[in-house]
């Protein structure tokens, strides 16, 4: 059969993980291919295309829906995305189910290359099996794990060097030869990595995941070169396959809605300009769409908000039971601080201008987003690589502090006395004015990479050019 003809504009597929954290930056990154002429095609499932396409207004990118699969051991029924999770428990289960949508990704795929040719496939490094539809198709499929290029240069390290293993102590440090200024611990790492012995369904998914990685055609990175260059050059030296650097991918410039309606601000932004008229500084507090916290240490954060005095706007996931936060709380903290159970718009509420701090998990996209914003951060993780982008953002590029825990783990407890310390010190102390003159100069950076003739701005037009080449070696 001849080959489908050559289009006359690049045509890339897009496979999100069904996270949020994973999802929203890749969808940043159809807009920016759209922006060069792209056709982009988004593969997801029914229960996660409403959330693609209202982020997705006014562009004609074409959305696939694959069935998601039925009854997959532990997952209830109506949950396509880990965000629905009761428990993260549940992640192997869902990550493993999800392996049964292959036949319907590459008969899908097998329709969209009759009529058209596909010039690349950027899929979650969870979606680890479509780097073998890929190769079936003789298609380049780029691996997306919305990791920092610290994060990534370090568990290399440490793994290959067997560095984690050293000590009996999760909590020991040690140093890593390649970059001897850091000090780790195995409790920078998550789960498999923190255990003295890893093995498992879930050190078996991660070795998967890595190793259709390395045999990728590249890794799309959401990082700018200049905010990471030690680790950045250290992977391009050392390491395979190639990696595309192409973010701060949440400064992607969205379409404005063309709606004559005026927009009605949510309750919590017009919350936020009247703090602004009144010429009072605010605490943004979030925590992502999956970590959660036990009821004890939701006690001490409120009573560490209400002891530090702080303005606050604090976001809670729906699932969070915030009954265990007493219930006069809300009261005595009326006027200055309020909490939010909604989907908000993050980026909205932290380029706010009356919003001058950040007490975040550092999820890499929030850490990102803060930076971005010219926002400092108060650092606590609290699962997966959130411990190293926390180190990156207090250690490396110095926009952050981070809380103490009780015993000096990295895992540990929060008190609400020592939360409140450092949330005045970030909001009213000298430290956090010389975060936030070091942020502001990263956030200038970041635009200047994302801007025309910017590291990113290129590294994305060559990516494009690349595999758009005849023969393209896949
Ligand atoms: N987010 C949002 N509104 C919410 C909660 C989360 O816009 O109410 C976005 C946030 O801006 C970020 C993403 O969801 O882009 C979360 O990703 P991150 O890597 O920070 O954390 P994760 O949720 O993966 O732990």
């Amino acid at each position: 059969m001849a080959p489908p003809p050559r289009p006359s504009k690049p045509h890339i597929i897009l496979f999100p993980f069904m996270s949020k954290g994973h999802t929203i930056p890749l969808l940043h990154l159809a807009h920016l291919l759209l922006g060069r002429g792209a056709a982009v095609t988004i593969f997801t499932t029914p229960l996660n295309h409403p959330f693609i396409s209202h982020s997705l207004p006014q562009t004609n990118v074409s959305i696939i829906d694959l069935p998601f699969p039925e009854n997959i051991p532990e997952i209830p029924p109506g949950i396509e995305s880990t965000d629905k999770f009761p428990s993260m428990s549940l992640f192997v289960p869902f990550v493993n189910g999800i392996k049964l949508m292959q036949p319907s990704f590459e008969k899908a795929l097998q329709n969209i290359t009759i009529h058209s040719q596909v010039n690349c496939i950027i899929s979650d490094a969870f979606l680890h099996w479509t780097q073998k539809s890929a190769s079936k198709f003789n298609i380049p499929r780029l691996s997306f794990d919305g990791m920092s290029y610290y994060a990534m240069a370090l568990s290399r390290e440490v793994v290959s060097n067997r560095l984690l293993w050293l000590h009996e102590s999760a909590d020991e440090p040690f140093t890593v030869t390649r970059f001897p200024w850091i000090e780790l611990r195995r409790n920078d790492f998550d789960d498999p990595f923190d255990k003295l012995d890893p093995r498992g369904a879930l050190w078996d998914f991660v070795m998967e995941a890595m190793n259709a990685t390395q045999n990728s055609y590249g890794i799309l990175m959401n990082t700018f070169y200049e905010l990471e260059k030690p680790f950045a050059d250290y992977w391009a030296q050392n390491c395979q396959p190639k990696t595309w650097t192409i973010g701060p991918l949440c400064l992607a410039q969205l379409p404005k809605s063309d709606s004559s309606e005026p927009i009605q601000k949510p309750k919590w932004v017009q919350w936020l300009d009247q703090k602004l008229a009144q010429g009072s500084p605010v605490l943004y507090i979030a925590f992502g769409s999956q970590a959660t916290i036990s009821a004890q240490q939701l006690r001490e954060i409120a009573f560490g908000l209400e002891e530090a005095k702080a303005n606050f706007l604090w976001v809670l996931r729906k699932s969070v039971n915030s009954e265990v936060i007493d219930d006069g709380f809300e009261e005595r903290v009326k006027g200055r601080g309020i909490i939010v159970k909604e989907w908000v718009d993050q980026k909205e509420i932290l380029e706010h201008e009356t919003v001058k701090g950040f007490l975040s998990h550092c999820g890499w996209n929030s850490a990102l987003e803060g930076i971005c914003a010219a926002v400092p951060i108060l650092a606590w993780p609290l699962m997966a690589d959130q411990y190293l982008n926390a180190k990156v953002v207090v250690e490396e590029i110095k926009v952050g502090l981070r809380v103490n825990t009780v015993d000096g783990t990295v895992k540990g407890f929060v008190s609400g006395e020592s939360l409140k310390k450092t949330v005045v010190e970030l909001m009213e102390g000298e430290a956090g004015e010389r975060l936030r003159e070091k942020v502001a100069e990263l956030a200038a950076a970041a635009r200047e990479a994302m801007a025309d003739g910017g590291s990113s701005w290129s590294a994305l037009n060559e990516l494009i050019s690349e595999v758009c080449r005849e023969n393209v070696k896949v």
